[in-house]
């Protein structure tokens, strides 16, 4: 691959965010890390260093627009472009709609669905200026299909493999060489589940991942093949799942 890709994640402060970073690091990629937690993303920046890589970091919270700019200004101030950029930054506070949790349906949908169009909207003006780039978004099995407690969850990520899909046509149409990628974890061993706030849901789930759930490299590594491919090919779609895990 090239080895000096600027790569931009959000939600680089643990999980799939944090494992990725790490990953790439090891290639020589210059990681530019977005989260609300600094202390954390201060720690994995001095690994990265350590790692081979180049690191800058910054408090993002992908809510707040100009925040997410900020975050694309920084990776170009420090490295003078954008080649990927990651929106992984998410939350999954799962209940039953007549419970009404109507503050973790508007975070859910603030953080999964508008942090991703955020950073679209930062990323593209760069990218298009490059006539390069690649923007890689985070759904969810959960994005491909609905049970009982998923529905806003769920929604979100529908939403983030709808927004891909326009975005890749309308790149195709802006020929400007941005490759899209929906990335769809199924369970995955991260700190997800600190963001379920509803106690018999979060403890059926904490069950769930003690039985199914994989480790996180498993989707840092999705990502890097994502990455690594040709520039005139795009894996547009991709679910990794624990290979045991029926739904
Ligand atoms: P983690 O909880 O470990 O990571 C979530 C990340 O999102 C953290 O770095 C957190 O950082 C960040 N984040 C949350 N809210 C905000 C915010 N407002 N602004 C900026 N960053 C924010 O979980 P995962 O690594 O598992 O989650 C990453 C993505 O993967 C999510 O989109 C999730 O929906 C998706 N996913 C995960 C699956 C799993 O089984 N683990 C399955 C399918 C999809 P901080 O709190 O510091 O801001």
């Amino acid at each position: 691959m090239n080895k000096s890709k600027v790569v931009v994640i959000t939600g680089a402060s643990s999980g799939i965010g944090e494992a990725t970073a790490k990953l790439l690091a090891k290639d020589g990629s210059k990681l530019v890390l977005g989260a609300r937690r600094e202390n954390r993303l201060k720690d994995i920046a001095e690994s990265i260093e350590k790692l081979g890589g180049e690191a800058a970091y910054q408090s993002t919270d992908v809510t707040d627009d100009d925040q997410v700019e900020s975050l694309a200004k920084l990776a170009i101030d420090k490295f003078g472009r954008i080649d990927v950029w990651l929106n992984n930054a998410g939350i999954m506070p799962q209940s039953i709609l007549s419970e009404k949790k109507i503050t973790d349906w508007n975070n859910m949908i603030d953080i999964n669905i508008k942090g991703t169009l955020y950073g679209i909207g930062a990323a593209i003006p760069y990218m298009d200026k490059q006539k390069s780039g690649h923007i890689i978004n985070v759904s969810s099995v959960a994005g491909h299909t609905a049970h009982q407690g998923s529905a806003v969850y769920s929604a979100t990520k529908f939403a983030v493999r709808a927004i891909s899909e326009s975005l890749r046509q309308e790149m195709v149409d802006a020929k400007n060489n941005v490759r899209v990628t929906v990335i769809s974890p199924g369970a995955i061993n991260t700190e997800l589940l600190s963001s379920v706030t509803d106690p018999d849901v979060k403890a059926n789930m904490e069950k769930f991942y003690e039985s199914f759930g994989i480790p996180v490299d498993r989707v840092a590594l999705t990502i890097k093949e994502a990455i690594d491919m040709p520039a005139d090919a795009a894996w547009n779609e991709v679910i990794i799942r624990p290979t045991n895990q029926l739904v």
